[in-house]
């Protein structure tokens, strides 16, 4: 078997492995397995391109990969959990530049226009999708405002930007010696990912996630054409494919076509100006503790707040006492619930939670009526009643798990603020709501206690 055949299969066993990997992602039961499948599947891939010698010189490849690891190494075992999100949006981000220097790279004065516009649309995704993640990064940490940033003419400005982009790539193909052409599609490619990230915010930034996260494996697989790297293409088509997928679901999620989500700005109008009747109730954790032990069924939602208490053991704690006290806990799982993708899933199967008890949207919903006790753990905008209730709120028909139908609300948050979509929730002012205000890990630890004595 030459050298080249060996490479060639070893690069399908490959693209084999990131297949069936991620089939197995797509159930809770099987996402590890999956992920080990797909590991497995890239250091393959890794070593063969290693082992293919032509393709650069090792001694590079060994600093880059010790520096690289390095790096990585130290970003994964200090980054919080809370931080989970901005780390994929920066990721995202390195995948596009890699692409665009993987294609800067491939230029050369002989190459066709085929791959002269396999080139450029590496570098120009590639760009895009850096300077996005870079933005979406710092809208997920706070650095940046998260609302949608508009001004006036938007549409118009980023038309000629995306217009001044073929231009140049049209030049650029047509004489490759003429770099100039290049470096004003780079720069103006950079400038168009923050031109279209801004415009979105609020409760619309998990579209933008999964959004950048497809372009990153778009900009791989035109690199892939580009540097005539089959596994490359096949890696960052599958990338692109499931992050449009993960797209659709999202902003089916929302209720929201992408190109509404794309152009028509995420406006964080108060819904306080909309005037929300009813009067807070809150309760102490003793008080909430004898309608628990009473309770028979109960739903458990957990959000975003889950994940910065850190509160998913004393979760699964409380849901175990619940159940030895004879009640039938379920959890409510939103798909946009926390800051990226299947937050909560990975929070509670860390947990250990079982996943039979946890129910789509879908699911629990048509259930809610017969709960008891629905608990709201860190949870607002994807309970918040205003997307079924108020027109004029910036949610208005977003799919919300409707904790307000159950008996008794009980949510554990810290204070009034809201969320990331910024808006207010009239749940907290409903007859039914109770609020425990205090860190989440805290109160549930307080009702730990209460039933383990
Ligand atoms: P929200 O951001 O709506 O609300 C989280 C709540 O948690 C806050 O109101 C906060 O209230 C509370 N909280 C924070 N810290 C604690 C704590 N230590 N203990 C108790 N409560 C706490 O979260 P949701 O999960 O309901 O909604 C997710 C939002 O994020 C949606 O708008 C979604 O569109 C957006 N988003 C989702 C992404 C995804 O991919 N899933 C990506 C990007 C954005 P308080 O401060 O009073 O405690």
């Amino acid at each position: 078997m030459s050298i080249m055949s060996i490479i060639g299969f070893s690069y399908v066993v490959s693209a084999t492995l990131f297949i069936l990997g991620l089939k197995l992602l797509g159930s809770p039961a099987t996402a590890r397995k999956g992920n080990a499948l797909s590991a497995i599947g890239m250091l393959i891939a890794v070593v063969v391109t290693l082992l293919d010698q032509g393709i650069v010189d090792f001694r590079y490849i060994a600093i880059a990969i010790t520096v690289g690891g390095l790096i990585g190494l130290w970003a994964a075992r200090s980054v919080a959990m809370t931080s989970m999100p901005e780390m994929v949006a920066l990721l995202n981000g390195f995948g596009g530049v890699a692409s665009l220097l993987v294609g800067w790279a491939a230029i050369t004065p002989d190459a066709s226009n085929l791959v002269l516009i396999t080139i450029f649309l590496s570098i120009l995704i590639g760009g895009v999708t850096f300077t996005g993640s870079i933005v979406a990064y710092g809208k997920l940490s706070e650095k940046l405002v998260g609302r949608a940033i508009m001004f006036k003419g938007q549409a118009i400005v980023n038309s000629l930007v995306i217009a001044a982009i073929l231009i140049a790539a049209g030049l650029f193909v047509h004489d490759p010696l003429k770099t100039d052409y290049l470096y004003l599609a780079i720069g103006l490619s950079v400038v168009l990912g923050v031109l279209v990230v801004i415009p979105i915010g609020g409760a619309d930034m998990p579209v933008v996630i999964s959004l950048l996260n497809s372009y990153s494996g778009l900009a791989a697989c035109a690199a892939g054409f580009a540097i005539n790297n089959n596994l490359l293409i096949v890696a960052g088509a599958l990338v692109g494919a499931s992050g449009i997928i993960l797209t659709q679901i999202m902003c089916r999620a929302m209720n929201r076509s992408l190109s509404n989500v794309l152009f028509s700005g995420f406006s964080a109008v108060k819904t306080m100006n909309m005037k929300i009747e009813g009067e807070v109730k809150p309760i102490t954790p003793d008080d909430a503790y004898y309608m628990l032990e009473a309770a028979s069924t109960i739903a458990i939602i957990p959000g975003y707040g889950m994940a910065v208490a850190q509160a998913q053991h004393a979760v699964k704690e409380l849901q175990e006492l619940l159940e030895a006290n004879g009640a039938e806990v379920v959890y409510g799982v939103h798909p946009v619930a926390g800051r990226m993708p299947g937050h909560m899933n990975v929070l509670l199967a860390e947990a250990d939670v079982s996943y039979d008890l946890l129910l789509e949207m879908a699911d629990i919903n048509p259930r809610m009526a017969s709960v008891d006790v629905a608990i709201v753990i860190g949870a607002n905008d994807v309970v918040n009643p205003a997307a079924r209730e108020m027109e004029g709120s910036p949610i208005y028909g977003m799919p919300v798990i409707n904790v307000d139908q159950a008996r008794t609300v009980f949510v554990l948050k810290r204070s009034m603020a809201s969320g990331f979509a910024g808006i207010d929730n009239p749940l907290f002012f409903k007859e039914n709501t109770r609020m425990i205000f205090g860190d989440a890990k805290e109160t549930l630890s307080h009702l730990i206690r209460e039933f383990s004595n």
